[in-house]
């Protein structure tokens, strides 16, 4: 049968039981190049219908075994034949056969006695009629699937009756029924959230006066609860003279796409590593907290945290280490703010404290309705102890520790901006002062921040301007007294300050890199002055130059040594570098590159031994020649017992290390008699000297030399 329909020429089905009429109809109609069959009565005709599918049907009305009537009704029943148009044949004038063909869906009639002629036009034209019909039906049934898929509604509201008419998708989007929403505007924006009528009322009157279209998004309620977000586009219809006779629009459920967007929001503000909320997300939320406080005349707190030996750890242990670390500390951070006895509960729906991660390992937690300035602090103490206490990190016991910086609003700055950054200059200062701290923040902070920019610049220019000089601490043979050299310590001639010492400007030049041009001057000067006094005849006076961990981390550094060497032509083992704990951290890169400076013949000493975090095991495998005792260990002794045991306890190792051992910072006889009895060769301090002028470091050496320095007489003693 689909091969049949697949002809060109329209199929009619012509049922009458006059055998007669169905070949007069056959005849006139194959003319008009239709293509025909036929039936006997209604029954047969719906078995054919079933088959062939045809395109029309011309139906006589009394038929036996089943009238044109009710084979109408049926068809017209059937999903196939919905729409396939019959063309009744009525006999002439009778009224109510035309009524009841119409009433049974017949699409047209045609009077008995039948004109043959016309038949055909008629025909024609009902099919032609029949497939705009089908198109229209099928662009709306698209219309409709794609309005239901966009969640789209349309609308439109006669402004002379005041009368709303809809499509179903609006009933959808409410989630109402027809005869629930009515036909009133009124109806519609009853359901407008309460948070938004005051946007709508002020769009509508917008709209009134302009008398032209526009668009806006607000919320809707649903009876049966739940909020739906919604677009609302409105256009105003006007007559031939251009007078506003209605508005129509569309309105569109945009709810998932806002759901989509909150959720994107949301991965967008938060840290994936700890989970806590990302810097951006904060900020957003102080804004809000800021606003409120306001309005309620309430403090909000910052703190500004930042881990002291993240760095470090994250170095020696590896990245993955330094993940773990920082998830641990967001946890007890979070803890601490939780168990805060001194803090509201959360208002209003946003919480009164919020911890977030800033970035690599700097947290800053906000406290909102704080009632008392101290309240900051009781927190920030909490946070100090709880990070103070070791962590367990992939076997290992770490230690992380933080300093806190704390900002007040109102009292420390207005803005988000002011805020934040001066908790951040607080924190500075905090960790300036000593790891494990918290401070408060003043307006001196700031005074004191610009000096240190002041300071900076013109650390800058002090290499031209030659301002650096070394001086020379003698470093001494405890036994005999003899001086066996000295340690270069720099020196800063600062055209308004004066003489700065290394406290003063060496972080600060770390900081900023210029510990790099500086250092390597240093370098310089230290190996000419040490090659000058060979000349001189102090054939075996050791010079010992202070190197910082970032000119050791270049690569290039054993080059740069090298070529000093060769440029001062100094002896090698006159040359003696300390290096800090710290710079010893990457086992790979400082093993190759103390490889490279031993083979130079060159001596390394670690500085400030023991305040750093190295491991015995790791420092035996490095081709070292000395340890400096730090003179923090020295401060106490004889009396302090546990400082002494500490001494006591390098100097065993140093020996089973097979390591010099040089003491720093000798103030008193006491001291130097313990250190002697331990069996301490060498050692340094104010009891001898402090660091001298290169010409008064030589005076220092004759005198000695002479055995009239008191401080030598206080050697044999
Ligand atoms: P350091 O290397 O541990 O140097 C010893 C410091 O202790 C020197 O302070 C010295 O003057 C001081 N000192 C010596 N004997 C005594 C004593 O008996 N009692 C007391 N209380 N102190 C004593 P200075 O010169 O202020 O240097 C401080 C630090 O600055 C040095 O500590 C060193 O780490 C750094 N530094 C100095 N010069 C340089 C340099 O040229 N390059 C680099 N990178 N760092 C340097
Ligand atoms: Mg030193
Ligand atoms: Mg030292």
């Amino acid at each position: 049968m689909d091969a049949q329909k697949k002809t060109d020429s329209p199929l009619v089905l012509v049922v009458d039981d006059e055998p007669v009429m169905r070949v007069l109809a056959r005849e006139s109609l194959q003319q008009f190049g239709f293509e025909v069959i036929e039936a006997e009565n209604g029954e047969e005709a719906l078995s054919v219908f079933d088959e062939l599918r045809p395109d029309l049907l011309l139906l006589d009305v009394k038929m036996p075994v089943m009238n044109g009537f009710e084979t109408c009704k049926c068809l017209r029943a059937s999903a196939a034949g919905r729409f396939t148009p019959v063309l009744m044949m009525t006999g002439l004038d009778d009224i109510s056969a035309i009524e009841q063909a119409y009433e049974t869906g017949a699409t047209d009639f045609i009077n008995k006695p039948i004109n043959w002629v016309i038949l055909g036009h008629r025909v024609e034209y009902m099919l032609r009629a029949s497939r705009f019909a089908e198109e229209l039906r099928d662009s709306q049934t698209k219309l409709a699937n794609a309005q239901r898929i966009a969640s789209l509604g349309y609308w439109e509201l006669d402004f002379a009756t005041e009368e709303l008419t809809y499509s179903n998708e609006i009933c959808e989007i409410f989630g109402v029924t027809r005869e629930e929403l009515g036909n009133r505007i009124d109806s519609l924006l009853d359901r407008v959230h309460a948070d938004d009528r005051i946007a709508v009322d002020e769009f509508r009157r917008i709209l009134g006066e302009r008398r032209d279209g526009g668009e806006l998004e607000y919320r809707i309620v649903k009876p049966q609860g739940g909020v739906s977000c919604v677009r609302q586009q409105v256009e105003f219809v006007r007559d031939e003279n251009g007078n506003v006779v209605s508005g129509t629009g569309t309105l569109q459920d945009i709810s998932e796409r806002r759901d989509a967007e909150e959720k994107i929001r949301l991965l967008a503000h938060y840290d994936s590593l700890t989970g806590l909320p990302n810097r951006e997300l904060f900020l957003e939320r102080l804004d809000i907290a800021l606003a409120t406080a306001k309005r309620h005349e309430r403090m909000t707190a910052i703190l500004f945290l930042d881990l002291d030996r993240f760095k470090r750890i994250n170095e020696t242990l590896g990245h993955s280490a330094g993940d773990l670390l920082l998830s641990e500390v967001a946890a007890r951070l979070v803890r601490c703010v939780r168990s805060t006895d001194v803090l509201s509960r959360a208002s209003a729906g946003e919480p009164a404290q919020l911890v977030s991660r800033f970035g690599g390992d700097e947290f800053v937690v906000m406290l909102s309705e704080l009632t008392r300035i101290e309240d900051a602090a009781t927190v920030a103490r909490r946070m100090v102890v709880a990070l103070k206490e070791s962590f367990s990190i992939a076997g290992q016991e770490v230690f992380a520790g933080a300093s806190i910086g704390i900002a007040i609003n109102p009292y420390d700055g207005d803005s988000v901006e002011a805020l934040v950054k001066n908790a951040d200059t607080a924190m500075s200062f905090a960790k300036s002062e000593g790891t494990d701290s918290y401070r408060y923040y003043t307006q001196s902070m700031n005074a004191k921040a610009l000096e240190r920019l002041a300071l900076e610049t013109s650390l800058r220019g002090a290499l031209e301007r030659d301002e650096f000089e070394l001086h020379y601490q003698p470093q001494l043979d405890l036994a005999s007294g003899r001086v066996l050299g000295a340690e270069a310590l720099v020196r800063w001639n600062h055209p308004e300050e004066g003489l700065l010492l290394p406290g003063a400007f060496i972080t600060l030049a770390e900081e900023s890199g210029l510990i790099l041009p500086v250092g390597d001057w240093v370098l310089e000067e230290g190996c000419r002055q040490a090659k000058e006094w060979h000349d001189a005849g102090h054939t075996s006076l050791r010079v010992a130059i202070n190197l910082s961990s970032r000119q050791f981390d270049r690569w290039s550094f054993p080059g740069t040594v090298a070529e000093v060497l060769e440029r001062t032509g100094v002896e090698p083992g006159l040359v003696d570098l300390e290096l800090t704990e710290s710079a010893l951290m990457k086992e790979e890169e400082t093993t190759k590159a103390l490889g490279a400076l031993k083979e130079y013949g060159i001596r390394v000493s670690i500085d400030d031994f023991g305040t750093g975090y190295s491991s015995l095991a790791y420092l035996m495998r490095l081709p070292l020649d000395a340890l400096k005792i730090d003179r923090c260990f020295l401060e106490g002794v004889p009396y302090d017992t546990d400082q002494a045991a500490l001494v006591d306890a390098i100097m065993a190792m140093a020996r089973s290390l097979k390591l010099d051992v040089i003491a720093e910072g000798i103030e008193n006889e006491a001291q130097l008699s313990f250190l002697r009895k331990r069996g301490c060769r060498n050692g340094q301090g104010f009891l001898f000297s402090k660091a001298l002028p290169a010409n008064e470091f030589l005076e220092y050496l004759k005198r000695s030399e002479n055995e009239t320095s008191p401080s030598v007489r206080s050697l044999a003693g």
